[in-house]
Formats: C-alpha cells, sequence, structure tokens
C-alpha cells in the first residue's frame, strides 16, 4: 500500500499535475491532502475540483479557510491578501461550501495528517524548530504524523528528545514518533523550485520525498494573465 501524501498546491495546476502523473507511475494506490489547495497561483477551481477527483481524505490549510469564509484577511501578507480577494472571486459556491467543510486533523489508518499542528491546529502556528515539534508531539497519537504549512520538507523524531533530519528516504523506527513536513507542490521555499510531496510506504514502513521538474512558465504565466501579483510568478523559479 503506497500513499501519496501531497498539499500546500495553492492553485498550481501544472505542478499538481505533475505530481499526480508521478504517485501513478511509483505505484501509489491512496492519496492524501494536506491542505492548502487554493491561495497564490491561478487555478483553485481545476485544483479542488481534480483533488475531489482523488476521491481522498483532505485536511483543512488555512488559505482553504480564509478563501472559503468572509472574515477579514488580517494577519495575512499583503500578497496573500491580494491572491486570497482573487481567490474568492473564482471559486464556485460548490468549491467554497466543500472547502469550508474540510476537517482540521485526520487520522488515516495507522497515521495522522494536520495542515499546521496538532496541539493548536486552527491557530495555524508554524513548526520550524524542536520546540515547535515538542509541543506537536505531545498531541500526536500515532507513530507517523505528516504536515505541511512550512512550505519546507523536513522530519522531526521525537527518540526521547526532538531532532529534525532533512530526509529523501526515512524509515520508520519502533518506539520512535515522526512529525514530517512533505514539502509544497506549488509553492516551495526551501530553495528548490521543483514540486515536493511524499509517498508513505506502509507495508514497508517508510517514506521518500519526491522532487519533480513541471511546466512552470505556464504556471507563471497564467498569475500573470490573471492580473495577480507578478510576484507571485517570479518567486516559483527561486523556489522561496
Ligand atoms: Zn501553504
Amino acid at each position: 500500500m503506497r500513499f501519496a501524501i501531497f498539499g500546500d498546491i495553492h492553485a498550481n495546476l501544472e505542478a499538481l499535475q505533475a505530481v499526480l502523473q508521478d504517485a501513478k507511475e511509483q505505484g501509489c494506490t491512496h492519496y492524501v491532502c494536506i491542505g492548502d489547495i487554493v491561495g497564490y497561483n491561478a487555478n483553485p477551481h481545476e485544483c479542488v475540483e481534480l483533488v475531489q477527483s482523488l476521491g481522498c481524505p483532505v485536511i483543512k490549510g488555512n488559505h482553504d479557510e480564509q478563501a472559503s469564509s468572509s472574515s477579514s484577511l488580517e494577519g495575512f501578507n499583503p500578497l496573500a491578501e491580494e491572491a486570497l480577494t482573487w481567490t474568492r472571486q473564482n471559486l464556485t459556491k460548490e468549491d467554497i461550501a466543500w472547502l469550508n467543510g474540510l476537517k482540521f486533523v485526520r487520522q488515516v489508518r495507522d497515521f495522522t495528517v494536520v495542515h499546521a499542528t496538532l496541539d493548536t491546529p486552527h491557530k495555524w502556528g508554524y513548526v520550524f524548530n524542536q520546540l515547535d515539534a515538542a509541543a506537536s508531539f505531545s498531541y500526536q497519537h500515532t507513530a507517523v504524523c505528516f504536515y505541511g504549512h512550512t512550505h519546507s520538507p523536513r522530519a522531526f523524531v521525537r527518540d526521547g528528545t526532538v531532532y529534525s533530519i532533512q530526509f529523501d528516504v526515512i524509515k520508520f523506527e519502533m518506539g520512535k514518533k515522526y512529525f514530517l513536513n512533505v514539502g509544497s507542490v506549488g509553492q516551495p521555499r526551501d530553495g528548490d523550485w521543483r514540486a515536493a510531496y511524499a509517498i508513505y510506504h506502509a507495508d514497508r514502513n517508510y517514506a521518500e520525498l519526491r522532487r519533480l521538474e513541471y511546466d512552470i512558465e505556464t504556471a507563471a504565466r497564467k498569475i500573470i494573465d490573471a492580473g495577480l501579483p507578478r510576484r507571485l510568478a517570479e518567486r516559483l523559479a527561486q523556489g522561496k
């Protein structure tokens, strides 16, 4: 059983298509989306439709929440705010209702998924360091939890103490807990522009990080054509 775990798509259809194509080629049998389907890029409706077509577990990200509510955009940076205002106008009523109904945390088989943190999932804190991860671990009841939100792939491990590692492949060992960031499909911020997602090999107890080139020119051109901030197109190639 192979799970493709992917999120932070941010309406980047070209990146999402590349990820789903790769997941298929890699023999993934199941899909789990860890949120932020919309925001920043130019195809929010198409990305919602494509994720829905998978019929897989999906959880809510902060951009999904903001795009599907009428509350003020306080706390978002100006770029995100401008993109969210545009996103709200480019989703259908059905898209909005569906995004609004997503849960913050879910358990899928033997693992958990959350967009931001397990200690306060609806507050959208960022897990960047051991201290942040330790707080989340105290609410983690499965050995493995996948998350997103920072757009930087990284694994936190609790084995007595909490430490973090970069990973390409990570083997899950008995007695330890893992909090794994699978990176971002549509707007990576770790200096690598390629789309990121993870494959969880449930039968063999390990996960691998995948990085994929995609048609970034088309994604960037669509942002500009849509009248979204030019900076959102430029940052794709910089991977930050
Ligand atoms: Zn995000």
